[in-house]
């Protein structure tokens, strides 16, 4: 397993993380646990501004909150001076119970609520990224209600699909998200904007995909999007002061991946920047949104071994105390995880095995085929890379409760999401009046 960030095998032979040994943080915290290097956290944040300080170009770098949202990450992209996206009220909850900036806040989604909406025009977010038409009226009749003007960018589907190792170029672009560029959709969305009296828009948003680790699919996103900001200035004469590129940076899961280091990303981004607007009198505002690539190294999953189950010359099955409800990943996209024994890190690999959940599903695996030594029930499984889309994704199937969360940080341990209780699991549950008022048991 590759060691990330603060990452590194102690004297014990034990994995530890920003200082704090994972043996004792299982002890003291329980397991499954996920574990945040908030130094890591921190340090990803700081080089994507530093990559973007060094182009010398007008940028803003916001943390796209769905990878992973709580109060205490939210804290730490406000002090990091980052900014935030959300998609839903409950992520914009959180952010505003952390005391984020609302004027710091964007909004996305396809299928924002009207609520939602409301919500996001009392609070005053800073911008909402409109994805249809349909929500493009609704945002102007709810600001004007307002009496409000609120800035806006439009969500493109430029005809660019990023895929990890690839790139596609696509007509008619069939996705749910976005105005769709080649079709004319985004220039009479700009143009129904301009009409609006309560928006005022700034510019456009795209996001071509997911762990990406190519830079081809950013140039040709910019290319077409500048192409049109110009043609669109000569229609309409709005001028695009905004390029939100969404994110999609790639990280290391295994050995598979082949991830640039940001600033490459930053670099090509720039220089597709500076040379799709060279004719224009004033470049455009580049923002990034990344989410993955800012969490997802600095996050590690503890599990304790439990049953182990060998199929002679098919499989061994290593299970631990957690699986697809903290970590669905594997189960919705074949995800490839590294893992290791935190408690004898040092000890050579012996065998091949495959490392399953608890829960009743065949397919809720978290590793397929991986080789670690001897394990044995009682074991402490570490699997790397989990701070992206595992917490934000973890649910309560067969009513397991979710882990807790800690950030680690120079020796010391501070839980950020407490692990739920039992009592938690029926919270919500209510027993209707009959029910209560008959007996439990029938006694025939
Ligand atoms: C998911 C998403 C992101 C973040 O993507 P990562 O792959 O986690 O960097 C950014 N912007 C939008 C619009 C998204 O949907």
């Amino acid at each position: 397993m590759q060691l990330h960030g603060t990452s590194r095998i102690n004297e014990k032979g034990h994995l530890e993380i920003g200082s704090c040994d994972a043996v004792e943080l299982v002890n003291r915290f329980g397991s499954p646990l996920y574990v945040m290097d908030e130094a890591l956290i921190r340090e990803r944040m700081r080089r994507y501004v530093k990559a973007f300080q060094s182009t010398n170009l007008p940028f803003q770098v916001a943390y796209a909150s769905k990878a992973f949202s709580t109060l205490a990450m939210c804290r730490v992209v406000a002090e990091e001076g980052l900014h935030l996206d959300v998609v839903s009220d409950g992520e914009l909850f959180t952010a505003l119970q952390a005391g984020f900036p609302p004027d710091h806040i964007y909004f996305h989604g396809n299928n924002k609520t009207p609520q939602e909406l409301e919500m996001g025009l009392e609070v005053g977010i800073g911008r909402f990224v409109v994805d249809n038409f349909v929500e493009m009226r609704l945002l102007n009749e709810l600001a004007r209600q307002k009496g409000k003007t609120v800035r806006v960018l439009l969500r493109t589907t430029p005809g660019v699909e990023a895929h990890t190792h690839n790139y596609i170029q696509t007509g008619q672009e069939d996705s749910k998200f976005g105005f769709d560029l080649v079709s004319g959709q985004v220039l009479e969305a700009v143009n129904s904007a301009l009409q609006s009296d309560h928006l005022a828009l700034e510019g456009f948003h795209c996001h071509i995909g997911s762990q990406i680790f190519e830079v081809d699919g950013f140039r040709m996103a910019i290319k077409k999007l500048s192409d049109f900001a110009r043609e669109c200035e000569e229609t309409t004469g709005f001028v695009t002061r905004i390029l939100n590129l969404g994110g999609g940076f790639g990280i290391r899961y295994n050995g598979d991946d082949s991830p640039l280091p940001v600033e490459q990303y930053v670099e090509a981004i720039a220089e597709a920047v500076r040379s799709g607007f060279a004719d224009a009198e004033q470049l455009p505002e580049i923002w990034v949104e990344p989410g993955r690539s800012i969490v997802g190294e600095a996050g590690t999953t503890l599990y304790t071994v439990g049953t182990i189950k060998e199929i002679p010359g098919v499989r061994k099955y290593i299970s631990v105390d957690g699986g697809m409800n903290d970590n669905p990943r594997t189960a919705l996209y074949q995800a490839s995880y590294e893992a290791l024994l935190a408690n004898r890190a040092p000890a050579p690999p012996e065998e091949t095995v495959s490392v399953a959940g608890k829960l009743c599903e065949t397919g809720d695996m978290l590793i397929w085929d991986i080789d670690l030594p001897k394990v044995k029930s009682g074991d402490i499984l570490a699997v790397s890379c989990t701070g992206a889309y595992n917490y934000s994704m973890a649910n309560n199937y067969n009513r397991v409760r979710r882990p807790a969360v800690v950030f680690v940080r120079e020796g010391k341990a501070e839980l950020v999401v407490r692990r739920e209780t039992l009592e938690d699991l029926t919270r919500n549950d209510r027993l209707p009046e009959r029910m209560l008022a008959a007996e439990p048991f029938r006694s025939s």
